[in-house]
């Protein structure tokens, strides 16, 4: 067994190296995953590309593959809404208070659009990365900004440091097949847990997971919460470093499916992880990080994704372990 210590390991390391060895022992993986052609803007994607970015707090980015190839980020939004829901409880507002008394923090052990879990509870989801708590996410927000999707495509064009865009096509192939998630925000309604209507929560939430993001841009957006809260390509606090920590704990709890359990013993990073087959992930003190990979596994994370993710951090010092 080796015997060097953490801080012997953490000397500088020569990143694109590393991507490389990474990319090249990940990628094969994504030949056994199946890709999540049900979701609108999905059909036709080529299940071989992949894409990792590595961003440092001062703009250095370490990239391979597809790097600036856009795709729906879908459940990784769940992250941004809940930030902008923060920083309205930061303003003071009592939306802490609301927020938290609507939705829990708990990981569900249950798919991420199941509603069983959601009857028993009475209508409280378990936390915000789930559907159901991402649309009592999105029903708060409606209450407190003035247009949630302008604030959604505010705060990630500010976060990747370029105008980012919604694809109205995959908006609208979403809501035609949202009958699961209309299906618990009824649920949620008749328990009393819904102030707007299903219509308005589900265009907010199919509006957020149509944004159309890079790997590139995705890393640079996820270096926040890696950095105390404030984003180091503009020098803005975005949250503050207590909030950014919790955000960063509920992903790494609740996150990656059902399978957070196992991205924190084999990656040990705060991850989110979406059905069109990227995850974010945040090194704290280090890096914004997005992997992509289409095929996903049995758990609903990019096959690729994760082994990309758990090759670096067997390399690298960066867990938060
Ligand atoms: N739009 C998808 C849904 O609502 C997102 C799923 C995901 O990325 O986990 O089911």
């Amino acid at each position: 067994m080796s015997a060097t210590t953490r801080a012997e390991r953490d000397v500088p390391t020569d990143l694109d190296k590393v991507l490389d060895e990474v990319v090249e022992i990940a990628r094969p993986a994504a030949h056994e995953g199946q890709v999540a052609r049900e979701i609108p803007g999905m059909e036709h994607v080529d299940p071989e590309r992949f894409a990792m970015a590595l961003t440092e707090f001062d703009g250095t980015e370490h990239a391979a593959g597809d790097v600036d190839e856009v795709f729906p980020i879908q459940s990784i939004s769940k992250v941004f809404s809940l930030v902008l829901a923060l920083q309205k409880a930061e303003a003071g507002s009592g939306v802490s208070e609301e927020l938290w008394s609507r939705v829990g923090r708990e990981p569900s052990g249950d798919p991420f659009n199941s509603l069983v879990q959601l009857e028993h509870e009475e209508g409280i989801p378990r936390n915000p990365m789930i559907n159901a708590g991402a649309l009592i996410v999105d029903d708060v927000l409606l209450d407190h900004c003035d247009d949630v999707k302008a604030s959604t495509l505010g705060l990630l064009s500010k976060l990747a440091g370029e105008p980012v865009e919604v694809d109205e096509r995959v908006v609208a192939g979403e809501e035609e097949t949202s009958h699961r998630n209309r299906a618990m925000a009824n649920l949620m309604a008749d328990f009393g847990n819904l102030r707007h209507s299903v219509d308005d929560v589900i265009e907010s939430y199919t509006h957020a997971c149509a944004v159309m993001m890079t790997t590139r841009q995705l890393a640079r957006a996820t270096r926040f919460l890696a950095n105390d809260g404030v984003d180091p390509g503009s020098g803005d606090r975005i949250l503050s470093g207590a909030l950014a920590r919790r955000v960063a704990a509920i992903m790494l709890t609740c996150g990656t499916y059902d399978a957070a359990g196992e991205f924190a013993y084999s990656v040990g990073l705060p991850c989110k992880s979406g059905i069109a087959g990227a995850i974010i992930a945040s090194a704290p003190e280090r890096l914004g990080v997005c992997v992509w990979s289409p095929p996903l596994d049995p758990s609903g994370n990019s096959r690729a994704g994760r082994l990309a993710l758990s090759e670096l951090t067997d390399r690298v010092e960066l867990t938060v372990f």
